[in-house]
């Protein structure tokens, strides 16, 4: 078995369902064993709805490039529309981290490289696991400072998405 950490984000067609109905998608790919809070964040570029983020621990038999596959199954029975880059989505699944693993691509690089540079993936992350590392040792919650700056609610309830 693997363990995968995925971050989930939708600011574009009911990003409350959407990211529900994924949650549901991503059981049929192993087990899903951790879940974040759910937060509210201020997109990036250009204005548009703000985000709902989150992320989960998957413990899947599926090795880094089919589980890339599957995810991105999942964003296009989603409806994932790819307008512009940083433009609003329906929905987004990021592999963030894969076991202990190193890897780059064309296709795939691993760690995410925006893993450590987002309030809205290292604040999920730690909610799941607060000792968590990057492959290189370095612990996660070491890049909360540099984010500090970074507009993000934590909400109640993923209810609380408005
Ligand atoms: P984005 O539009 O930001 O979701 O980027 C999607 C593209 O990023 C896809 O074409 C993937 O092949 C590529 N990609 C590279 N690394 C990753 C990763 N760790 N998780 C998900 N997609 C990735």
């Amino acid at each position: 078995m693997n363990t995968a950490f995925i971050a989930l984000g939708s600011n574009l067609d009911s990003p409350i369902q959407q990211i529900q109905s994924a949650l549901k998608s991503l059981h049929t790919l192993g087990d899903v064993t951790g879940i974040s809070s759910w937060y509210q964040s201020e997109a990036i570029g250009p204005t548009q709805q703000d985000f709902l983020n989150g992320a989960v621990r998957l413990e899947t038999p599926l090795p880094p490039l089919e589980l890339l596959e599957a995810l991105q199954q999942i964003e296009w029975d989603h409806h994932r529309k790819r307008i512009t880059r940083w433009g609003p989505r329906s929905l987004d699944l990021d592999i963030l981290l894969f076991n202990a693993l190193s890897y780059y691509s064309k296709r795939l690089e691993i760690p995410h490289p925006r893993t450590t540079e987002r309030a809205f993936v290292l604040l999920p992350l730690l909610d799941i696991d607060e000792t968590l590392s990057l492959p290189g040792g370095e612990k996660i919650s070491s890049f909360l400072p540099k984010v500090a700056y970074q507009s993000l609610n934590r909400l109640d309830s993923i209810n609380d998405y408005r």
